[in-house]
């Protein structure tokens, strides 16, 4: 489903150059759910921003789901984007004047889906996260827990091909984080690829396979020993 060759990227800050990702080559199958660790400055946000097409690689190649997106323009990436790639954020990032279903609608508003269908999909989308009940609240009056699984109803409303997670538990308690580690593995079984940023070792062993980031390297690939089950 992803795979990338000898990806690099370089932030040019006036004349200094910050060699941000160095030659990370790696592959996920379809399906895979794998948690990507490391230190602070280690490259992680680097390698979400390039898998998520938010940003663009210095050199090296990248294709999701078949296609070679290095190549592509902004606007094409921007439709890629939008259509292949579902992001989860630590803080959430949903609209505060809109409720749960209003914010689950606006990725296919984007995709030009009509109204009734849009309401029918994200009714669905927050059932399957368990806010069947919630759907017209709005996220002052959901809790951290909550407002996360919105963020996920929105990220899969669209059907994406790859589930994108930047420290989704990191704003959480322990047990709401445990929730959401149980959505992210039940979206697992169910076949989904994730990929999820974690700098705690507890959330990366809810995945299968852990890899790990330093100075800007894949230096460490491995599945886990007996992943935790937060059923
Ligand atoms: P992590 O997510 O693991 O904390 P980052 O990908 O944010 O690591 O950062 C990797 C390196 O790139 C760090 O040295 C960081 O300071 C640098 N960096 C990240 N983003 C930028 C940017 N926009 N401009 C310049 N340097 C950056
Ligand atoms: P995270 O908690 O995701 O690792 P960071 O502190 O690494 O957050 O980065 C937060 C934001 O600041 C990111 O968008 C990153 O690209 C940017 N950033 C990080 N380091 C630098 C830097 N040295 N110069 C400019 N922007 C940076």
């Amino acid at each position: 489903m992803i795979k990338v060759v000898d990806l690099g990227k370089t932030y040019i800050n006036g004349s200094l150059g910050v060699e941000a990702l160095k030659g990370v080559t790696l592959h996920v199958e379809q399906g895979q759910f794998v948690a990507v660790m490391g230190p602070s400055g280690s490259g992680k946000s680097t390698f979400m921003n390039l898998l998520g097409l938010l940003d663009r690689a210095t050199c090296g190649a990248y294709q999701l789901a078949g296609q070679e997106v290095s190549t592509l323009d902004d606007n094409q990436l921007a439709i890629v984007r939008n259509l292949r790639i579902g992001f989860v954020f630590q803080t959430f990032n949903l609209l505060p004047r809109l409720s749960a279903l209003k914010n689950v609608e606006l990725p296919m508003l984007y995709a030009g889906i009509k109204p009734s269908e849009r309401r029918q999909r994200a009714a669905k989308a927050l059932e399957r996260v368990g806010l069947g009940n919630r759907l017209e609240h709005r996220p002052n009056e959901l809790s951290g827990g909550q407002n996360q699984r919105v963020a996920i109803a929105r990220a899969l409303v669209n059907k994406p091909a790859v589930l994108l997670a930047d420290e989704p538990t990191g704003a959480l308690d322990t047990r709401s984080g445990e929730e959401i580690m149980a959505i992210f593995q039940e979206l697992h079984r169910e076949g989904a690829t994730i990929v999820l940023v974690t700098h705690e070792p507890d959330i990366a062993r809810h995945a299968e396979r852990q890899i790990f980031f330093r100075d800007g390297q894949l230096v460490r690939d491995e599945a886990t020993v007996n992943p935790i089950d937060a059923r």
